[in-house]
């Protein structure tokens, strides 16, 4: 792998080249077989692979760094210290944040979006408040928004969407009102694969002074994420999405709105100072992260975004346009398929059903032939009712995925038709 230092935004004179097989060379998990075929990993929307470097990271910290953090003055607890809130400055890096205090660590996209709506919405949203989402929200966007307007009494309001997987801007404007306390919406659809106009959102709903939570799960893994030039309040992703460990990732708010929130969670780390009377809390980003931390994964998901930005996200958007591409055209030149999510604007994600196939057939078929798609709902029922659909198959697309992959998914399919009749 061609390592460089980290690229930015601005910087997209040259593209690196991009040698797909050395990439590979790089997940040693893509080497297997499975039922016999060579291993056809499609499903990266729900969880990524992890290169070499990542496991090693998590292998070297626990033979030789294991330690408590924070509270050591000893050698080992200096070092888990020291790699910790290394990997803090490297996701403020990751997202282009101004301080590693707006970084927090958390367990994943849901427990950050748990946390702002426990947090400030139990303190800023009140009766009759209104909190806007998309028509094409991952549960974990709907369900604690749908808590919140349960005890508050607030109102959940959702932006439509059109045929092709496209939110409605002018309908979304008009939910926009006085009683709007807050904004929560999808960057990249998990589903469609939509990329959402997640500036404009921000910018309509600031115009109006309400805060704006970005759900960036899946866009961390394809795009260069840039928080301030968003300007977003709050932006979660999840480690295990951008090729780190499960069980981590991390909530980027604003330092002026993470001051004004009360704690998530009380423990250890999260205090200065406790007695019986009153406890006073540490400052950020520690009054958020009580306990102990997941210290291995934190320092993994560290190694998983130094790999990510080293092969450069102008390399990673490009190269995965063009796979897109020609999936989509490989994928919809089969008779009876249906693409769900059309979207001018789309990341690495193909959505689809066969005929009168049901969805968990299709998966079934082609994970004989060692291709790992998703089939179900994918987290978004409200998406699959949008569409009068119980489910979809879903191909999902990383990097290191090639265009000779496609190729097997489509004689998979062609599989399907054949058993299937359809
Ligand atoms: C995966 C995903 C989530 C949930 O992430 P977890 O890692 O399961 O917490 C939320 N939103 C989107 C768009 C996702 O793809």
């Amino acid at each position: 792998m061609k390592t460089q230092s980290q690229s930015t935004a601005t910087e997209i004179e040259t593209a690196p080249s991009f040698d797909v097989q050395r990439i590979r060379e790089d997940f040693p998990i893509l080497k297997q077989k499975v039922h016999g075929k060579p291993l056809v990993y499609l499903d990266n929307a729900a969880t990524s692979q992890k290169p070499q470097a990542v496991i090693d990271t998590l292998t070297r910290y626990y033979l030789g760094q294991n330690a408590n953090i924070h509270r050591g003055v000893h050698y080992l607890s200096e070092i888990a210290t020291y790699e910790y809130e290394k990997a803090r400055g490297k996701v403020k890096l990751f997202l282009n944040a101004s301080d590693s205090r707006e970084i927090i660590f958390v367990r994943g996209t849901t427990e950050g979006i748990n946390l702002v709506k426990d947090t400030y919405g139990r303190k800023f949203i009140g009766k009759n408040d209104e909190i806007v989402i998309s028509a094409m929200e991952h549960h974990s966007n709907i369900v604690p928004w749908q808590i919140l307007c349960e005890e508050k009494g607030a109102k959940l309001r959702v932006i439509p969407m059109n045929d092709r997987g496209e939110l409605l801007l002018d309908e979304y404007e008009k939910l926009l009102n006085e009683h709007t306390k807050f904004v929560s919406v999808v960057y990249v659809s998990n589903s469609l694969g939509t990329i959402n106009p997640i500036k404009k959102i921000i910018q309509r709903a600031h115009e109006r002074g309400i805060p704006v939570l970005v759900d960036g799960a899946q866009a961390a893994s394809h795009l260069k994420v840039n928080v301030q030039d968003l300007d977003c309040d709050f932006f979660v992703f999840s480690g295990h999405k951008v090729f780190g460990p499960t069980g981590i990732g991390a909530l980027y708010g604003k330092t002026k709105y993470l001051e004004q929130m009360p704690p998530y969670q009380g423990g250890g780390d999260m205090i200065s100072s406790v007695t019986f009377e009153k406890t006073t809390y540490n400052v950020l980003p520690y009054k958020f992260e009580a306990g102990t931390p997941n210290i291995a994964d934190v320092i993994g998901m560290g190694t998983g975004i130094d790999y990510v930005t080293g092969v450069g996200f102008e390399a990673i958007t490009a190269y995965e346009k063009e796979l897109l591409k020609y999936a989509t055209e490989a994928i919809s030149n089969i008779e009876g398929v249906r693409i769900i999510g059309t979207a001018e604007e789309k990341a690495g994600v193909i959505s689809f059903v066969l005929g009168t196939v049901h969805a968990h057939d299709v998966g079934t078929i082609l994970d004989q032939e060692g291709i790992a798609v998703r089939t179900g709902h994918h987290c978004t029922q409200p998406v699959m009712q949008r569409f009068g659909i119980p489910a979809t198959a879903r191909a999902s697309f990383a990097f290191y995925n090639t265009m000779e992959e496609v190729d097997a998914l489509a004689r998979g399919l062609g599989k399907v038709k054949e058993i299937f009749g359809a």
